[in-house]
Formats: C-alpha cells, structure tokens, sequence
C-alpha cells in the first residue's frame, strides 16, 4: 500500500504557502489547479529548495502556467492506452513490458508526462488486476523484461514489493527485472534495510534512477545509493531535460557527474514529452544536441546518456540527432 501517512510531505496549495514555497496571492489559483494535477514535495525536497524558481523548486512546485495547454501538448503523449493487453502492463517492444502496480509517487513533478494520472489515490491495481497481469505476463514467453514503474514501484511496502518480485522472479522466460524510481533521491528515508532486502532476486535486476539535476544527490540520497549498491543492486540514471533545471552547459555536465560519483550510470537523457501545461519546460531538440555533443569532450565516456525523444504515437524511444 502506499503509505501516505508522511506528516511532513507538503501536499497543497497551503502546505506550500505556510513553507514559504508559494506567494499567498497564488494559493487560490494552485489550489483549483491540485484538483488536476496532485502536489507533493517531501521533506528530503523540501530542505533542497532555495527558492521555488530554482532549479529544483521548479521541478515540484506548481505554477499557474500548467492551466494552459499549448496547441502541441496531448493528455497522452506516449500513447500507452493502444500498448495496454491487459490493465497495469504496457507493451510497446516485443522483448519487455512496464508493469504499473500503482500510479502514486513520492513528488508530483510538474513536468510528469503521466500527470494526467498520476496521484496520491490514483492506480493502485487491485489484488485481481495484478493477478491478471501477472498471469498475461506468464502467458507470454516472448517476454524477457519486466519493467516495474507507475507512478514509483518503491512506493509499495517493502512486503508487497518483495512479493511482487518473487511472483515475477518464479516466471522462467522473465530472465531481467528493473525498477524505475524517484524515490532514492526524492524520499531517500524510504530506502530502509527492508526495502532493499524486498529488492533481491535470482534474476538479473537493474534499478533506474530519476534525477535532473546535481543537487537532488543530497547527503540522504548519496546514502540510499550506497545502501543499494552495497546490496549489489546496478544503478542507471534517467534524466528529462529541462528549461531552468538543467539546459545549460555546466548544468548538465553537473548532473551527469553526480550520477556517477554515487555509482549511477547515465543511461538516458529524455526530451520532454509533450504533456499538458508544461511548456514553461521545454528545450528545443537542436539545444539538447548540442549540450549532449558538448559533453563528448568533457566527461567520462561512462557519463554520457543517450539523448532520446518518444515517437508521437507510441512508437517507442528513437535517439535524436
Ligand atoms: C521506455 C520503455 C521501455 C524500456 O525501453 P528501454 O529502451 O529498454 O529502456 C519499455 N517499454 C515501454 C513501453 C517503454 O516506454
Ligand atoms: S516521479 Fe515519475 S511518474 Fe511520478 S510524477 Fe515524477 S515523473 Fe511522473
């Protein structure tokens, strides 16, 4: 279940207010705003942020521009709907599948492109919905794969995550499991000796962390990490790049250079997908590749992402450039 019995996440209009993360004349707008898009800014991102419009704040904290859809934005843009065989899976490849238990998160970010249902109450499956799909998944030999996101897997209970792993794990043709996750470093106090035992497995298993910018490698984070990849757990890095956050030049180099000061591999830079309200984030496709082909020279070769954009549609991810 996830827990939100958290006293201390921020998760209104005037939560945000009394934390001094929002100017009061906004709290009336943000307020009908959250009844759309869910609010949460844990603790651990909290003591991060200066000033909303920093680049952190930016990530979390709601701003009145999201009640505008730009022409180009679609409540869907990667299209999962038409990839759904069966409720919580997403198949768009035919080696892998997402299996989504659940569609909260530890933060709601602004830039979400599942914010239309992402959300504190949204998307738990049902005892029967997860059978189901763990019987598909079963039925179906052809996939090697399973890819656990939602929302934040890592958001269950350590015993229903170590359940959901076992049951997975016992599928003979299911040879990789990964998890995608924001909570090492949006909630690292989640990352408990009982959360990364629930995480073991006779299979290979790789865990995918969000991060957009150096700074949410915080002191709790860099801990949580380490208790990951003291239990062995391989750790790759996933980042969307982002107006304010990380677009320039340093900002990115930054970030990838964190990931791998606390043994996470850059795996993929994503281009923002086009959701609802979040133009204010945007970075053209040319910027992107030249901050990316700006990185060859400077750093690592185990730094660098692959940039990738998502095929409108769902035709699935294709590098840019
Ligand atoms: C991103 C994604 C995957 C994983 O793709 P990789 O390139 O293997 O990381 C799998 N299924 C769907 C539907 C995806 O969107
Ligand atoms: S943690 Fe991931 S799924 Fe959740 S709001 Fe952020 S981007 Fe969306």
């Amino acid at each position: 279940m996830p827990d939100d019995a958290l006293p201390r996440t921020l998760r209104s209009a005037r939560d945000l207010v009394a934390a001094g993360l929002l100017d009061p004349a906004a709290e009336a707008a943000i307020a009908r705003l959250s009844e759309r898009y869910a609010i949460a800014v844990t603790p651990a991102v909290a003591a991060l942020i200066e000033d909303p419009r920093d680049p952190i704040g930016r990530q979390y904290i709601p701003d009145a521009a999201e009640a505008v859809t730009a022409p180009h934005e679609i409540d869907d843009p990667t299209a999962d709907a038409p990839f759904t065989p069966v409720k919580g899976v997403v198949r768009r490849y035919p080696d892998r599948a997402l299996l989504k238990p659940l569609l909260a998160c530890p933060v709601y970010c602004r830039f979400c492109f599942r914010r239309e249902v992402v959300g504190p109450d949204g998307g738990l499956l049902t005892e029967a919905e997860l059978e189901a799909a763990i019987a598909w998944l079963a039925a179906t030999p052809a996939i090697r794969e399973v890819i656990l996101t939602g929302g934040d897997p890592l958001m269950l209970s350590p015993r229903r995550l170590g359940w959901l792993m076992a049951r997975l794990s016992a599928i003979p043709h299911v040879e990789i499991l990964r998890v995608h996750s924001r909570v090492p470093v949006a909630d690292p106090a989640r990352v408990t000796p009982a959360l990364v035992a629930a995480l073991e497995t006779e299979k290979a298993f790789f865990l995918c962390v969000h991060a957009n910018h150096a700074r949410e490698f915080s002191d709790p984070a860099a801990e949580a990490l380490r208790r990951l990849n003291r239990a062995g757990v391989p750790l790759l890095g996933q980042s969307v790049l982002l107006r304010g956050v990380n677009d320039s030049a340093e900002a990115i180099e930054d970030l990838f250079r964190a990931m791998l000061r606390h043994r996470v591999k850059p795996y993929y830079l994503h281009q923002l997908d086009p959701a609802p309200g979040t133009a204010r984030f945007h970075v053209p496709e040319a910027e992107g590749l030249a901050l990316v082909r700006g990185l060859r020279g400077r750093l690592s070769g185990l730094g660098q992402p692959t940039y990738v954009r998502e095929t409108p549609g769902g035709g699935g991810k294709v590098p840019v450039g």
